[in-house]
């Protein structure tokens, strides 16, 4: 789950749903999550994923996912304060991660807003923006 939050890098790295399974793929990679079966999917607006830029759904004993990414079409630029965050690839890798922190990010364990929840998505958000700053910075 990554949060709306004002958005401080308005990089698109994809625009449609055929890039954005190739950025996937990528990442899943780079992360060593091949052995999970991933479907992402881009949702509008007005499709319910409880005002947020990015969620994620994981079954562990088959090790498949659903990813579901608010889609850039809707994504309003210039950013506005408060609106999702425009770095979609950022979302993305916050997605992904969960899933190295399955084992210890159950719901029932972990509600959202709980403690320990929100130490793990600050652990999330931390690996996050260390990988993605040292691939843009190889990039460049
Ligand atoms: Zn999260």
């Amino acid at each position: 789950m990554i949060r709306k939050r004002k958005a401080d890098n308005a990089t698109k790295i994809f625009y449609n749903l055929e890039q954005l399974k190739k950025i996937c793929a990528e990442w899943q990679t780079r992360l060593k999550l091949q052995d999970w079966t991933i479907d992402v999917k881009l949702v509008r607006y007005y499709e319910d994923i409880e005002g947020l830029a990015g969620q994620i759904e994981w079954w562990e004993h088959t090790r498949e996912a659903v990813i579901r990414l608010l889609d850039p079409h809707d994504i309003p630029e210039p950013p506005r304060h408060g609106t999702a965050s425009t770095d979609l690839e950022t979302v993305l890798v916050h997605e992904l991660l969960h899933l190295h922190f399955a084992c210890c990010t159950n719901a029932k364990a972990h509600p959202p807003d709980s403690p320990s929840r929100i130490m793990i998505e600050q652990s999330i958000n931390a690996i996050t923006m260390g990988l993605i700053n040292l691939k843009r910075e190889s990039n460049n």
